[in-house]
């Protein structure tokens, strides 16, 4: 197992299975252009097999499937379908939900009970200034048939001042009535935001802002959380839950245990850092060969872990897997 000084490993793998997304969130795309994949992607076997050996050299137990937007991938059903059998503890998706109701089967068939869906906003008009992609009815029916289905479903808010914090409490009182978790992640410095901080100040809502709205309303108490969880949970009493992601307020490089593959074969052992690490190619060799190269990449992997608090970087969320 490679363990790093302050006994971080990598647990949990994020797979962005394509780089294409069919919307153009403001704060993931600046150009609101709505991203095709890339040329170079790999295909469902490679990158079924990458998750095989980094099961072997990294001690991976937990898998999430996300982008760009994975529903929109050809490469779904196969990598879906090899991925389920290798008795990974959990495999868990994240979607924008504009396809949700479509792929149900598939998803379902596959094993998948968790989803996180991301949705901004409840007002059909702000979510297409904000996504300029998709529909709002489309998203909350594909969550309406995936919670009859069975699924777990979390909802994943990025509040924005100026464009959807009318829209915190809204959500928040939607997801209790269906059961769903409500996870508001703090804007993350990513992208064009790592270098442009007057954009990023202008739209940023921290965590004790949240906190103050949400408590004009509800009482709240902090729940439990694993030691590895990026997200700080409180229950409502008999009402719910919900979570906020706080990589500004409340960082949690110190434990993180995430692993990233790109859909082009690149290794990122942290958000916050440039570095990457191709591994495209050895993904083609058989394992005798493969494992010992991967090691070397994985050692350098979590040497590029920030040591307390996330910093920034210029990587673009939906290239390398929000
Ligand atoms: N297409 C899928 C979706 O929409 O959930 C998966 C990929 S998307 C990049 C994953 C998550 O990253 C979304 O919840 C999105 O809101 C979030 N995200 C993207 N850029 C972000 C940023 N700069 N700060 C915080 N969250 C961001």
């Amino acid at each position: 197992m490679i363990v790093d000084r302050q006994g971080r490993r990598f647990r949990n793998l994020r797979i962005s299975l394509t780089s294409a997304c069919n919307y153009a969130c403001t704060y993931c795309v600046p150009n609101g252009k709505r991203l095709v994949a890339a040329q170079d992607e790999l295909s469902a076997e490679a990158m079924a097999r990458g998750v095989a050996y980094l099961i072997e050299a990294a001690g991976i137990e937990r898998l999430r499937i996300t982008g760009g937007e994975p529903l929109v991938s050809p490469k779904l059903e196969a990598f879906m379908t090899a991925v389920g059998q290798m008795g990974l503890e959990d495999i868990s998706l994240t979607t924008n939900g504009q396809l949700l109701a479509k792929k149900l089967p598939l998803l379902v068939n596959a094993g998948i009970r968790r989803i996180n869906v991301s949705l901004d906003t409840l007002d059909a008009s702000a979510f297409r200034g904000i996504a300029r992609g998709g529909d709002l009815a489309t998203v909350l029916d594909g969550m309406d048939q995936a919670s009859a289905a069975g699924m777990k479903i979390k909802v994943n808010m990025v509040p924005l001042r100026g464009q959807n914090l009318d829209q915190v409490m809204p959500l928040l009182e939607y997801c209790l009535e269906r059961g769903y978790e409500l996870r508001f992640i703090e804007l993350m410095r990513m992208g064009h935001l790592a270098s442009d901080s007057n954009a990023f100040l202008q739209q940023f809502v921290s965590l004790q802002q949240l906190l103050d709205l949400i408590g004009e309303r509800y009482e709240y108490l902090q729940a439990d959380a694993p030691v590895d969880a990026t997200a700080v949970r409180y229950e409502i009493p008999g009402m719910g839950h919900f979570g906020v992601i706080a990589n500004e307020s409340v960082p949690f490089c110190r434990t993180c245990s995430r692993l990233r593959l790109s859909s082009t074969g690149w290794l990122h052992g942290c958000l916050s850092s440039s570095n990457r690490h191709f591994v495209g190619d050895l993904l083609d060799k058989p394992r005798h060969q493969a494992l010992p190269a991967l090691q070397r990449l994985l050692v350098k992997a979590l040497g590029d872990k920030q040591e307390v608090a996330f910093s920034g970087g210029a990587t673009v969320m939906k290239i390398i897997g929000g």
